[in-house]
């Protein structure tokens, strides 16, 4: 291809996406990648795993205080969470757009959150907050060499 648009060049935002072992528990993992990928993002990686305390506690390193800490560590830390990058144009802030807001109750209708949760505590999936966050998140969660290196043959369809 002799041009490329800067909508494609841009296309290489990565965010750590995850459902959360209350997502897993429920059936709703195949949903959530459904939705990512009818989106048009690019899923570079995927495994299932129970995090050790140890990750979840630099996962949450900001939250260390908080009084839902402990609780939060519990929860996430309970049972096997589906760990994802999903890559695209504007990946970071249109995941966290399709999980809604972090307290399910203040979420839109058709956002992640929205159509499955009811409480903060058992919110389903998590979504990196910005580029400085998701570089952080996957290099916590990935080694380099689980990060598929791959072309997406609808990349032409899905951006212009
Ligand atoms: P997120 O980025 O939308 O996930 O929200 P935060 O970074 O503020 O919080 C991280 C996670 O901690 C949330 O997704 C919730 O699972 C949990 N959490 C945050 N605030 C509360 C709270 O007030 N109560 C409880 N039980 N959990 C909370
Ligand atoms: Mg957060």
């Amino acid at each position: 291809n002799l041009y490329k648009t800067s909508t494609m060049t841009d296309a290489h935002e990565r965010s750590f996406i995850m459902v959360k072992p209350d997502g897993v528990q429920r059936g709703i993992v195949g949903e959530i990648i459904k939705r990512f990928e009818q989106r048009g993002f690019k899923l570079v990686a995927l495994k299932m795993v129970t995090p050790t305390r140890v990750l979840l506690e630099q996962h949450y390193d900001e939250h260390q205080g908080k009084k839902f800490f402990e609780p939060l560590l519990q929860y996430i830390g309970s049972g096997p969470v589906v760990a994802m990058v999903w890559e695209g144009l504007n990946v970071v802030s249109v995941g966290r757009k399709m999980l809604g807001a972090t307290d399910p109750a203040k979420s839109e209708p058709g956002t992640i959150r929205g159509d499955f949760a009811i409480v903060t505590g058992r919110n389903i999936a998590h979504g990196s907050d910005s580029d400085k966050s998701a570089k952080r998140e996957i290099d916590l969660w990935f080694r380099a060499d689980e990060l598929a290196v791959w072309t997406n043959s609808a990349e032409r369809w899905i951006y212009e």
